[in-house]
Order: structure tokens, then sequence, then C-alpha cells
């Protein structure tokens, strides 16, 4: 095996945007930056779950291994998102087995089924203090409709498949969430969910990864990438790589590195805010079990407390990056409707992220030439999946054949028209706010 090589090695002065994670996460460890003409086994553009996760995987099978990162590790959603760790995809098992057959179907169920094991497994394994907690994931239904058609076959058919998933009536949310009983019509609680700090999860895993021996470098971007006979050309502007193998880990921050690939997805921005930490009587009517909390609406509203029980909630924003305190307004009322008696005046934070929609609303795990991986199109929930993808990738890339993978691998599929996905957003965003308003009447 070809040795990631040493480089220099500096502390990268946090080039992060400013959120509640940025301001708590543990320190990071000491990247690297590469300089003049290195080589190694595989090159990881992206420094997210994703591409740490590979490269977490790929250098405990003894591959040298680089990542390059054009911010910091953990700049892109992974350092940004909720810190919900929820298993499974966004389609019910079910449905995977009517879109790719049983056995291909049952085989995603059962690795995404277990990515929030892989999740917690990993944290255990490396000591990486990110507040992680195990209290299980909420899916709270917005009214009868999705109640019955969503929530309960979902929850049923994790039953089937031996997880401890429990239907919650309307009731038993309302207590559980501490909402008002009009908010929501029930629920289901997974008990293989939890919650942690993502920054913090994204610099441990960066630091795993070191460990086992990959280098992880900041301040990377990727510039080009071009086949030189049988290895791949990475320049950056630094220097140059050569790798064997590269992987695109660049989500919804794809780029025009690989022709077409940015047009399998459309960049989606998410947008959450932060309270000040809750007094003792808010503290024990809210979330009083800590579990992360989800709504079934199409423009989901996902809520949490952290370590310090500041409230935390996201949702579908048309705010892009650098959101202001009063692009908060439309989060506070959601607040304000969900739990009536809090004061959701105190804000402390706002920010936002992009999360990657694919046609078919799956990730996608590509070949796109020999030797050339990508992964992207996490569709919002990729804290578990993205950590469990990127083992998968690494299996690719050591050798694995496509067909005994967990996940299977797809030819790319672009959105026609991409060059609209904004005016696209826009219209589907008032669509589903309506059918979403319908729905909770
Ligand atoms: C606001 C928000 C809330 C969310 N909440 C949750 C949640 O609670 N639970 C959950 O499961 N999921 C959640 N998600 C989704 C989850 O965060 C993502 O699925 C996951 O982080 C994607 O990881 P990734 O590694 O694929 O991509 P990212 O973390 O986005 O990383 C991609 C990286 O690629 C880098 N890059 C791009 N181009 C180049 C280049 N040319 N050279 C070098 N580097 C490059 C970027 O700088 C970026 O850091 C949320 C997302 C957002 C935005």
């Amino acid at each position: 095996m070809e040795p990631a090589d040493a480089g220099l090695i500096r502390k990268v002065s946090s080039s992060l945007p400013a959120s509640l994670w940025a301001a708590t996460a543990s320190p990071p460890p000491d990247y690297s930056t590469p300089a003049g003409t290195e080589r190694c086994d595989v090159a990881i553009i992206g420094g997210g779950f994703t591409g740490l996760s590979a490269a977490l995987h790929l250098a405990k099978r003894g591959l040298g291994v680089t990542v390059l990162e054009a911010a910091e590790p953990g700049w892109g959603a992974s350092g940004r998102n909720g810190g919900q760790v929820i298993a499974g995809l966004k389609h019910n098992p079910d449905n995977l087995n009517e879109t790719f057959g049983p056995e291909t179907g049952e085989r995603i169920s059962t690795a995404m089924g277990a990515a929030a094991d892989l999740v917690f497994a990993l944290i255990d394994e490396y000591r990486i203090a990110c507040h992680a907690t195990r209290t299980g994931w909420i899916q709270a239904a917005h009214g009868p409709r999705p109640y019955d058609d969503l929530v309960v076959p979902r929850c049923r058919q994790w039953q089937a498949r031996g997880v401890a998933a429990r239907l919650l009536d309307k009731s038993e949310v309302a207590a559980l969430v501490g909402s008002t009983p009009q908010a929501y019509h029930g629920g289901w609680l997974d008990p293989r969910g939890g919650l942690l700090q993502p920054l913090s999860y994204a610099r441990g895993l960066a630091a795993a990864a070191m460990a086992e021996g990959a280098r992880v470098c900041a301040s990377s971007k990727v510039e080009t990438l071009a086949r030189a006979g049988d290895h791949w050309r990475l320049s950056l502007a630094q220097g140059e790589l050569t790798a064997k193998q590269v992987i695109l880990a660049t989500n919804a921050y794809t780029d025009a590195l690989w022709p077409g690939l940015a047009r399998t997805v459309i960049p989606v921005s998410s947008f959450q805010v932060a309270t000040a930490p809750l007094d003792a009587a808010t503290r024990a009517c809210i979330i009083p079990g800590g579990q992360g909390v989800t709504d079934t609406r199409r423009l989901l509203l996902y809520f949490r407390l952290d370590h310090e029980g500041r409230f935390i909630m996201g949702g579908r924003s048309p705010v892009d990056d650098n959101p202001a305190r009063s692009d908060a307004a439309p989060l506070q009322a959601a607040i304000r409707r969900i739990f009536p008696g809090f004061d959701a005046r105190m804000i402390d934070y706002v920010w936002s992220g992009k999360v990657a929609i694919t046609k078919d609303t799956l990730p996608h795990l590509h070949m796109l030439a020999p030797g050339l991986i990508a992964a992207l199109g996490c569709n919002g929930r990729g804290v578990a999946m993205c950590t469990m993808m990127g083992k998968i990738i690494a299996e690719l890339a050591s050798g694995t054949a496509p067909r005994d993978l967990a996940f299977p691998v797809t030819a790319p599929n672009p959105f026609v028209l991409h060059e609209f996905r904004k005016l696209g957003v826009f219209a589907m965003s008032q669509y589903y706010r309506l059918l979403d308003w319908l729905e909770s009447r």
C-alpha cells in the first residue's frame, strides 16, 4: 500500500459559519494541508460524515487515505445539522422492496436500519466527545392522514423487522414532546435514534480516521480532477495529489469537478434556531425524555434540546447562507403554535446549511469511471445514513463487488431543467406548504 504522506501539520483557524455547534464544539484535531506533489491510494473529496466515515473505514483496512476538504471538516451540512441520529431512510422498508426487489430492498433496510448503531459504536470505540445520548427518536404526525398513511405503516414495518418501535397516540405525543394536544395527531417512537453535537461528531470522526492512519486536510479545495494513465490527478491551489481511486463526497456542495454530477441533486437550505438555555420549569415540560423529534410535514419541522437545555428547532427556509435573526420569525411562530407557553423570543443562534435532494429522494452511490466513486443525495437525513454510506463506500473501494454491497450502485440520474432549480424549489415549497396545512386541519 502507498502510505499517505505526512505533509505539513498545522492547526486550522475556524472557517466555519457561526452556529450553536461552532460555538460549543470540541476542538478540532490538527489537520494537514497538502504541499507539492503527493500520492495516496484513495483521495476523498469532502470532509463531512460521508467522506470522514469512508476515510476511517478505508484506513482501518490499511489503505493510504487522504481527505481533502475545501474549508474545514464539518464545514458543510455535517457540522450544521440538527444532530438527530435517525435509523433508516425516509422510504419505508416495504417501499424499498417494491423499488429494488425484496433481496436488495431488505439489504438496504438492514444496513440503514443499523446506521444509528454504527454511529454510537464509533462514538464508543473512538471515545468521541459529542454529547451523544441514545434516548430514541419521535416522528410526530401533523394530522390524521399522515398518521394513518405514513406513521402507522412505518412503525409496523420496522416492528416486523424486530425493532422495538412503538406507536404513540395523540396524548402520548403531547406528553413526550411537551406540545399542545392540538399540535400532533400521534406518532411513533424509534428506540434506535438519539442525539449528538454534530460538529463534535464530525471532528471526532476526523480524529478517529487520523488515529487509524488517514490524512485529513483542511483548506484544500480540489480545483480539477482528471484521469492520468491508471491514476487520478487532483489539483489544488497548494499542489497536486495523485490517487489510485477517488471518492466524491460533496453532497449538496457538489461543484463542477465531475461533469453532470451537480445536476443529479438540488441543494435546498435548512434553517435552525437555538434559544438560550431554558429555565428549569420550562425544561421539565419540553421533551422531558430528551428525544429528537421530527414531524411528518413535507416541509418538516425538527426539534430537540442540547446538553445545556437550549431548545433547537429547524425547518425549511428560503434563506440561503448567513441568515439574520429576523429570519427566525417563521420558526418562532411554529414554536409558539406547538408550545403555547414557551417564550420563543430568546433566540441566541440562527444558522443554515444545505441538504441535497435527488429525483427519487433516495441517497445515491455511483461508479462514475474506473476508480471514481461518488455518494451524494442525503435528502435531509444523513447523520447515521452518511456514516453507514462511508462504510459501504470503503467496502466498494477495497474491492467488494457492487452486487455484494448493502446499497446498490446506480447510474447518475440528472434533473432536467436543473438550471431552473431555484424556481422549482420555490414553487414546490409553496405547494408543499399548502398540502401540509390542509393535512393538519
Ligand atoms: C440544517 C440541517 C439540518 C439537518 N438535520 C439533520 C438531522 O438532524 N439528522 C440527520 O440525520 N440529518 C440531518 N441533516 C442532513 C445531514 O446533515 C447530511 O445528510 C450530512 O451531513 C451530509 O454529509 P456529507 O458528508 O455527505 O456532506 P457535507 O457534510 O455537506 O460535506 C460535503 C463537504 O464537501 C466539501 N467540498 C465540496 N466541494 C469540494 C471540493 N471541490 N474540494 C474539497 N471539498 C469540497 C464541502 O466543503 C463540504 O464540507 C441536516 C442538514 C442540514 C443542512
